[in-house]
């Protein structure tokens, strides 16, 4: 039987290892965590549950289909509800907005409530649709470093309407364009934070974001986020897959341009191919120190970073939900700050989850888990615990400001994650939250493959990869690179 090591049992990492384990391929999976799943993990705090990192679940056809390849019912391991409403929007100057997660009901709304035509707002949302159905196969579902891929109908297709892609404008400069409304403009910016990039560098293109949410939906996995990550390792465990925990690997094991194995600190394993799912940049300077480096690729602009506070807050607040905006005044000064300066703004945009909402459980009785987020650059070697102190004051004096109450009173329990502690538990370089940042029109083509075209058997896969960040583009990373590899065993 073929055989496959994995490193890493990120998101990607466990479904690589499914694909594989599908085609009748021996996987071992090693980790340098006590547990599986990465960024998508989750812990507890005095009685609150939190998911330490991803809380916007889209396309969730990605995750149930790697049950059904073992002849399994997802519904009987993994279950998920569409959301009716996908966001409350909070502004300094008083406006306030809730998306409905139906467009067309959406667009009606906020027509009303920014006094502009729904079917302006409409045939954007259309626009972005088309321009996501003409790329998708090409930019997301294959991979972008093979020849085939440009020898299909779907290639041509998509080249012929290269000119409507909007690649030579900002998102920031589209949304302008096509909506105008301040408000709504600052709306629709901020789906450039999907994939960690500024909506004033990032290509037009963006602007097929918002179909992912609000067409094809948003959704919530019953008992929260960790739940994609526990369900796909009990699914791995049941077909034989073999994790190997607390075990870094600190070198992967090159004979004549083949990778044959990885080197832990105690043993060296062998396989027919290695699998890294971990981060691209810290793959080649740690791993392959002795290798050459694609350098190029290695220096593409980082995704942004994140600052969180994990609050249990005694109290309950009827106006949020389970996504909540609190925007930033300046929204272009923030995105200054963070690429530019490399520092947070002081009046930053606040994004809080509250998966209580959802799920009562995962807060004591009256009481909610506030997961609070703000975007913050990369680490450069900041003074993060400086940044961090005046950060909790800026996101407690806007809080108090826009919801009328002093929620430092409130808070019972906090944790934080910091850009160097997501590099410490995920490898991930400055902390990056999706790998590079998309703030080129060449940024896809930049992205690392998904195999390596000097050493032959290695492959990769993940969020700093081709396609990019994200829990559904990491899953169509770990489909590519499971054809990839089936396809040369
Ligand atoms: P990672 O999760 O990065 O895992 C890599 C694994 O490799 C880790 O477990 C690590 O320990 C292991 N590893 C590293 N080095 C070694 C080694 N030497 N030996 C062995 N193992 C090693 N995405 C969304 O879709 N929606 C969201 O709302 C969202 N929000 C986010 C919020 C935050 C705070 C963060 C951090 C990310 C968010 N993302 C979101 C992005 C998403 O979490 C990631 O794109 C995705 O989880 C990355 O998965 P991955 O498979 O690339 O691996």
């Amino acid at each position: 039987m073929p055989s496959a090591i994995i490193i890493g049992s990120g998101i990607a990492g466990i479904a690589t290892a499914l694909h594989l384990r599908a085609a009748g391929v021996e996987v071992d999976v090693f980790e340098s965590n006590e547990y599986p799943g990465g960024k998508l993990h989750a812990f507890e705090i005095n009685g609150y549950r939190f998911d330490a990192g991803p809380s916007l679940f889209t396309m969730p056809q990605l995750i149930t289909e790697l049950f059904e390849l073992f002849g399994e019912q997802p519904a009987d391991f993994f279950q998920y509800h569409r959301l009716n409403s996908v966001c409350n929007y909070f502004w300094e100057d008083g406006m306030r907005f809730t998306v409905d997660a139906d467009r067309e009901v959406f667009a009606k709304e906020a027509a009303a409530k920014f006094g502009i035509e729904a079917t302006t707002i409409l045939s954007y949302l259309k626009n972005g649709q088309k321009k996501y159905e003409l790329t998708a196969s090409l930019f997301i579902e294959k991979s972008l470093h093979k020849m085939g891929t440009y020898f299909s109908l779907d290639t041509l297709r998509a080249m012929a309407h290269l000119s409507e892609m909007n690649l030579g404008i900002s998102l920031d400069a589209l949304n302008e364009a096509a909506i105008g409304e301040p408000h709504l403009v600052q709306l629709f910016n901020r789906y450039a934070t999907y994939n960690g990039s500024s909506p004033y560098l990032t290509p037009g293109i963006m602007s097929m974001i918002p179909h992912l949410e609000l067409y094809l939906g948003a959704y919530y996995p019953n008992g929260g986020m960790h739940s994609i990550t526990t369900s796909l390792y009990q699914l791995a465990l049941r077909q034989g897959i073999r994790f190997h925990f607390s075990q870094k690997i600190e070198q992967i094991l090159v004979v004549k341009n083949k990778a044959v194995g990885v080197k832990t600190t105690s043993n060296q394993h062998f396989a027919d191919c290695v699998v890294s799912n971990m981060d691209i940049f810290s793959t080649y300077k740690k791993l392959l120190a002795s290798q050459p480096h694609p350098e190029r690729t290695l220096r593409q602009e980082r995704s942004s970073s994140a600052v969180i506070f994990y609050w249990g807050i005694r109290g309950t607040f009827t106006q949020l939900d389970l996504h909540n905006i609190f925007f930033s005044s300046d929204y272009q000064q923030e995105f200054a700050h963070l690429f530019e300066h490399k520092t947070l703004f002081n009046d930053p945009t606040v994004y809080i989850n509250i998966s209580s909402k959802e799920t009562p459980g995962d807060a004591p009785p009256g009481c909610e888990n506030w997961f609070v987020m703000i975007n913050a650059p990369g680490d450069y070697g900041q003074n993060w615990e400086a940044l961090m102190a005046q950060a909790r004051q800026n996101i407690i004096s806007k809080l108090n400001r826009l919801l009328g109450t002093d929620i430092a009173e409130l808070i019972m329990a906090e944790d934080v994650l910091t850009p160097p502690l997501i590099e410490k538990r995920t490898s991930s370089y400055r902390g990056a939250l999706y790998g590079a940042a998309s703030n080129s029109k060449l940024a896809a083509f930049l992205r690392h493959p998904n195999f390596s075209n000097k050493i032959k058997q290695l492959y990769f896969c993940g969020g700093s990869v081709h396609p990019g960040g994200g829990i559904p583009l990491c899953m169509h990373s770990a489909k590519i690179t499971s054809k990839l590899i089936i396809s040369a065993l």
